[in-house]
């Protein structure tokens, strides 16, 4: 190995642990260390536009999903990006509505979503959807979605299409969306991600999909997908990049070893087990040329865009040299290379990977764990840099919480049909969400 491999390598473990496992595959606040980023342009281009279903909207294939950072949403729109996904709760309305003052508003496509509760009602929804309106600052929302039902029954909420209905009638909306990326145990453990949104699809009234889908979790994904395509609904992605947990691992090996704690027994034999599938990481990085995290979350956006049933992906950037790293991306194609390091990507993490939108270990649990829910929170901490939230949300779980899962058998891990290593996982989960 030459001087400069052996530098690349270490680089790419060292930058990873320090930058990328400290604040996830995107972190919040600082840019990213040059060594873990390709150079952005000056002057990044969106180069694809695809049609999103019925409404015929040409939307740029890297859409932005949450940001929050007014200068940045300008200038990814300066540089054709044309699809913004926001929503009441992510409370980034204001600044998408100060970034869109002054432009053509027809070039741009506004989402929104509303989640809906069984008891709302047509007034308390007007008021929100008005909200909206005004934290946008614009006439018209082209899409409303319905955020995250849980339940079939709320797909098909009166209430919430009722509204809808009127809103369209009276020019403050265009088309009427669905966001779903999977539900909990302890809410429902009978509708998954392709229930909801099978529902939706066959029930009519909605026009486009935000859905989840990525290299590790595609079966689900790709049943939604040719649904759509089949009635022509649009389909915009969440949850593309399911990478960054082997950083995250390692960090947490490093720190246990160096701090000298004690830990539990079942711990130990993590640790053991995380040691060997670190080992076998070098020998990834090193057979596949790696010397960047950020070329994993590159191809794994490629990978999904390569779906001619995707017409966007979301991607979610809080500085500029994010935002133009995924504008890069746009109109570019997954190389054989990329795709083999995907594979093997797979094939040695994928038991990392909590998949979005599944939920099959819950039963399994006899304290009642919401499992994938808690992924999902680790999820926006991780990867959105929503830290916050993501707390503020675990904190709000009226179920039993992950800390009760250091000292269980681990009847969820037996269950898992991907082979998730989720014990350790949802450990891991719990100390970061809760500071633990
Ligand atoms: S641990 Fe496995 S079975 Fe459980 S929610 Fe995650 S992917 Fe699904
Ligand atoms: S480790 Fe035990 S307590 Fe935690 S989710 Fe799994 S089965 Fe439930």
């Amino acid at each position: 190995m030459g001087n400069q491999e052996g530098l690349d390598r270490r680089r790419f473990i060292q930058g990873g642990v320090a930058g990328v496992v400290s604040a996830g595959l995107l972190p919040a606040g600082g840019l990213l260390a040059a060594e873990e980023a390709p150079a952005a342009a000056a002057d990044p281009k969106i180069r694809e536009y695809r049609t999103l279903g019925r409404t015929g909207f040409k939307v740029s294939d890297i859409s932005l999903g949450y940001c929050n950072a007014e200068a940045v949403i300008k200038m990814m729109l300066a540089g054709g990006l044309n699809y913004i996904d926001t929503a009441e709760s992510y409370k980034n309305q204001p600044a998408v509505g100060k970034a869109i003052q002054g432009r053509d508003r027809k070039t741009v496509f506004i989402t929104s979503k509303l989640e809906i509760k069984k008891e709302d009602t047509v007034e308390g929804l007007t008021d929100r959807f008005r909200k909206c309106l005004e934290e946008l600052q614009t006439e018209y929302i082209d899409c409303m979605m319905n955020h995250m039902p849980e339940e079939v029954e709320l797909v098909r909420h009166e209430a919430f299409h009722a509204v809808m209905a009127k809103m369209k009638a009276d020019g403050k909306l265009r088309f009427v969306g669905i966001a779903n990326h999977g539900v909990s145990w302890a809410e429902d453990p009978k509708t998954p991600m392709e229930t909801i949104l099978g529902t939706a699809a066959e029930d009519g009234r909605y026009d486009v999909m935000l859905l989840a889908y990525n290299f590790l979790a595609r079966e689900a994904g790709e049943k939604v997908l040719r649904l759509c395509a089949e009635k022509n609904i649009g389909t915009t992605l969440m949850k593309t990049d399911p990478v960054g947990k082997y950083y995250m691992l390692k960090e947490r090996v490093d720190k246990l070893v160096a701090e000298g704690k004690e830990v539990p027994d079942f711990y130990k034999k993590y640790l053991e087990r995380l040691q060997k599938d670190l080992e076998n990481a070098q020998a990834f990085i090193k057979e596949h040329s790696l010397t960047n995290p950020a070329e994993i979350r590159a191809a794994a956006i490629r990978w999904a865009l390569a779906n001619p049933h995707v017409n966007a992906v979301c991607c979610s950037a809080q500085n500029f040299d994010q935002a133009a790293a995924f504008m890069e991306l746009s109109g570019t194609k997954l190389t054989r290379r990329e795709s083999r390091q995907l594979q093997a990507y797979a094939d040695g993490f994928g038991r990392y990977y909590c998949r979005h939108a599944c939920g099959a270990c819950e039963a399994s649990c006899p304290k009642g764990v919401p499992v994938n829910t808690i992924m999902r929170y680790h999820h926006y901490y991780e990867a959105h840099g929503r830290e916050k939230l993501a707390m503020q949300q675990y904190a709000r779980l009226t179920t039993a919480r992950a800390d009760v899962c250091t000292h269980c058998e681990g009847h969820c891990e037996r269950s898992c049909p991907h082979g998730v290593a989720i014990q350790g996982l949802l450990t891991l989960a719990h100390q970061r969400l809760s500071l633990a």
